[in-house]
């Protein structure tokens, strides 16, 4: 198969679809793999990795959507993309169509077989091409935190993992999923105090588990929740609740009795947030203080590191970009159900029951 990479355009977007191991491990399967020169550019991988790994170099997007059946992404295509793609191309990508009303309407027109990277699920229902992003950003959270626990950025003043006769930082993570995990890996590694809580008794077992006297784990009612709010020196925020919207669970009364210069990270602030005073910010302007609480609510984290969050990405889809590929999309879908649920968009209909929901479209 003939495999197109643009280079991405979205505002801020470093990452790159394919990073060059794996067009190499395309190229190796047989395929043909063709590159927008500089695509690479932003995640340190030059024109001359790809072209060592075997892509064909080309100038402009137009060659690229010109040449491939499908074509490898990160976000979702813009307008000016939306425009090359037709019905012979296969788009493997994030699409996040359901708020996204004018993108979903020009894929549904532009006949192309849409397969959106969020919605691909594997044998436990959870969504394997998302959690690479969740495991950065969780990761991330802690480093964010640690950083604006310092007096130049408003914090504190506190050292997350304290030093021989001074206490360590108290670190609460409200969630325990795949961004708490990651969150509490890097806590504990820097020597916090850290507590974890959770609605679901099997996550806060697992991390018991793991962890064991290393960590607190806490059901997550108003009682605890508070508690440990109000008594922590960092806030991460890190719930999700699928198919809802994310509960104001740290509530404006809880950071008024927070130390001043105290940190809150909501990494939830991409689904609304779970901080009644919480609002997205930008890798360029990161936080913000109200009642005396940092906020740092960036709400596409990874992007600050995007190699390693395309190095990330890639693990995780390669394996998809692979049966694509090798088997055609047609068989690819039809033999893996979880792929199948990544289908969106194919033969001019939207397929995908909550898109087709939130458009009024019939699946
Ligand atoms: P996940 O489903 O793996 O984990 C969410 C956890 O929240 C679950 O364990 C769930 O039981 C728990 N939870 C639900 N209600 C709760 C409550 N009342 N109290 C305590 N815990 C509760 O999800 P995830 O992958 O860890 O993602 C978490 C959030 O981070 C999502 O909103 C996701 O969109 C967001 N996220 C943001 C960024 C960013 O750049 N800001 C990047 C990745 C993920």
């Amino acid at each position: 198969m003939l495999i197109g990479v643009p280079k991405e355009i979205k505002n801020h977007e470093y990452r790159v679809g394919l990073i060059p191991a794996s067009v190499r491990e395309l190229c190796h399967n047989g395929h043909q793999v063709v590159v927008e020169a500089m695509a690479g550019a932003g995640t340190g991988f030059s024109d001359a990795d790809y072209g060592a790994a075997g892509a064909l170099l080309v100038d402009g997007a137009d060659e690229v959507y010109a040449r491939a059946e499908m074509i490898v992404k990160v976000k979702e295509p813009q307008a000016s993309e939306r425009r090359l793609l037709n019905s012979s191309h296969t788009l493997f990508t994030y699409l996040h169509l359901a708020p996204d009303r004018p993108q979903t309407d020009e894929l549904v027109a532009s006949g192309a077989l849409c397969i959106a990277y969020e919605t691909v699920t594997d044998e436990l229902g959870h969504l394997p091409l998302l959690a690479p992003m969740s495991e950065v950003a969780g990761r991330m959270a802690v480093q964010a935190g640690a950083y604006c626990l310092e007096k130049s950025m408003g914090g504190r003043g506190v050292l997350l993992g304290g030093v021989p006769g001074v206490s360590a930082a108290r670190v609460t993570v409200i969630g325990g999923g795949v961004v708490g995990r990651s969150a509490t890996t890097i806590a504990v590694g820097m020597g916090a105090d850290v507590t974890v809580l959770d609605r679901d008794l099997g996550v806060l077992r697992h991390l018991d588990h793991v962890y064991g006297n290393r960590i607190k784990t806490l059901f997550s009612t108003q009682e605890a929740l508070e508690q440990a709010v109000i008594n922590a020196d960092l806030v991460v925020g890190a719930v999700l609740v699928p198919g809802a919207s994310t509960p104001k669970l740290v509530t404006r009364d809880m950071l008024r009795r927070m130390a001043e210069g105290s940190v809150f990270v909501d990494v939830a602030i991409d689904q609304g947030g779970c901080g009644e005073t919480s609002r997205p910010t930008t890798h360029a302007d990161p936080t913000f203080v109200e009642e005396g609480v940092v906020h740092y609510c960036v709400a596409n984290m990874p992007g600050a590191v995007a190699r390693t969050s395309a190095m990330a990405l890639n693990n995780a889809t390669l394996p998809f970009v692979l049966a694509l590929a090798n088997k055609g999309p047609v068989a690819a879908l039809r033999d893996d159900p979880h792929l199948l649920a990544g289908l969106n968009i194919g033969c001019g209909q939207v397929v995908h029951p909550s898109v087709a929901e939130a458009h009024g479209y019939t699946p």
